[in-house]
């Protein structure tokens, strides 16, 4: 789950200018790496590849058909253990993170429907992925764009 929030986050807005952190081979390959990647090039380019068009589905400026290339090759496979069913997912080694992203995507589509989201500030690149009751939450984060805005309406309220 927040491997999918961090890789729709991964393309941030600093002081306006866009950051990309799978931007260059090495801060990308660490990336993968911590996130459970093999850190091969291949993996990179797909986890950049999936990244930027999960972005387009998540505000809804894309069909989610799209993902589906993604998948093409994936296979699961029933396994009856002492747990009881268990899946397990089968893809080529370099597309396993890229895969286990769209894959926590749908189970967050299907399970929190409209819960993830981008960020209401319009200057802001990132998404948030909103886990309370109310699921009233706006803003990737209350500290930065949630006072950003409440500064900018209260701005416009007293000129
Ligand atoms: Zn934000």
């Amino acid at each position: 789950m927040d491997t999918l929030l961090d890789l729709l986050n991964s393309r941030p807005l600093v002081d306006g200018e866009e950051q990309d952190a799978l931007g260059d081979p090495a801060g990308g390959r660490r990336w993968a790496r911590e996130h459970g990647g093999e850190g091969s090039l291949a993996e990179l380019a797909l986890l950049r590849e999936t990244r930027d068009i999960l972005r387009d589905v998540v505000r809804g400026e894309r069909s989610p058909a799209g993902l589906s290339p993604l998948l093409e090759g994936v296979h699961q496979i029933p396994e009856i253990t002492s747990e009881g069913l268990q899946w397990t997912v089968e893809a080529p080694p370099h597309a396993r993170l890229a895969v286990e992203v769209v894959l926590a995507w749908a189970a967050t589509e299907k399970h929190m429907p409209g819960r993830l989201r981008p960020c209401a500030n319009g200057a802001c690149q990132l998404f948030l992925l909103d886990r309370s009751r109310a699921n009233r939450a706006r803003w990737c984060s209350m500290a930065v764009c949630g006072n950003r805005e409440k500064a900018r309406r209260h701005y416009e309220r007293t000129r």
